[in-house]
């Protein structure tokens, strides 16, 4: 029997660190950038206080979205070095899924931003090899930043 293939099946994603909540003081105008906190992260790995395990625990749908319909990157993988890191972007907002809707295309944003209301987009870096994983950035998508975020 096929396995199903909808996008429900992102409803099967556990809590992880890029939902809202967990961020929400982090919510202002403009983009954010995660670069510090994954220099942070990294520099813990490579000094060896923090296990493999948990900097490559991307979840399997999320490795899978990865490979799906991530975009791609010339970002060598920080932690394998054996693939390059590709983004995945998740909206959060009004009459979306509460874990989120992943993107697949950039139309799909765009679409999205023309809707009322606030939407906030995580894009988040994935190795689909190592599954290394880690918050890139976030930014809001709204009516009048639609075109500018949808670059
Ligand atoms: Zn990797």
């Amino acid at each position: 029997m096929a396995r199903a293939r909808s996008p429900g099946r992102l409803a099967s994603l556990r809590p992880v660190s890029f939902r809202p909540q967990s961020v929400r003081g982090a919510d202002g105008p403009g983009e954010i950038d995660y670069r510090l906190a994954r220099q942070s992260v990294l520099s813990e790995f490579r000094k060896g206080r923090i296990a493999k395990h948990e900097v490559c625990d991307a979840h399997p749908e999320l490795v899978r979205a990865a490979r799906e319909v991530g975009d791609p990157t010339a970002i060598d993988c920080p932690v394998c070095e054996k693939a390059k890191v590709v983004l995945v972007s998740y909206v959060f907002g009004p009459r979306l899924p509460a874990f989120g809707r992943c993107i697949t295309t950039r139309r799909e944003l765009q679409a999205i931003a023309k809707r009322p209301g606030t939407f906030s987009c995580y894009v988040v870096e994935v190795c689909p090899s190592c599954a290394w994983n880690h918050l890139a950035r976030t930014f809001i998508l709204s009516p009048a930043r639609g075109k500018a975020a949808a670059r």
